[in-house]
């Protein structure tokens, strides 16, 4: 879907939106009913946010060269449980 912008010559602009290619010259006015021309407006560019573009980078590029793992990751450290007095005479883990 698309949205597409109409101009009403007394109520001013309006959007519509139709599938995309299936957008009509004229349009009735949602609020006069009257003809309504269309206006060509620039299409609504979003840049995508970097951290996405990133994640989508790595995800393109490892789906063509995996990365090549030379050694083991490093162990990962347990969290550090609370400092509650209560806990210190529960049995550990
Ligand atoms: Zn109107």
């Amino acid at each position: 879907m698309a949205t597409y912008q109409y101009r009403c010559a007394d109520c001013g602009p309006f959007d519509v939106i139709r599938p995309i290619g299936r957008a009509l010259t004229e349009e009735p006015c949602g609020s006069c009913a009257g003809p309504s021309r269309r206006v060509f407006t620039a299409p609504l560019l979003a840049r995508t946010p970097t951290p996405l573009a990133r994640a989508l980078h790595a995800q393109e590029a490892g789906a063509q060269e995996p990365r090549v793992v030379t050694d083991v990751p490093p162990a990962r450290r347990r969290p550090t449980p609370p400092s509650d007095p209560r806990q210190a005479g529960l049995p550990k883990p």
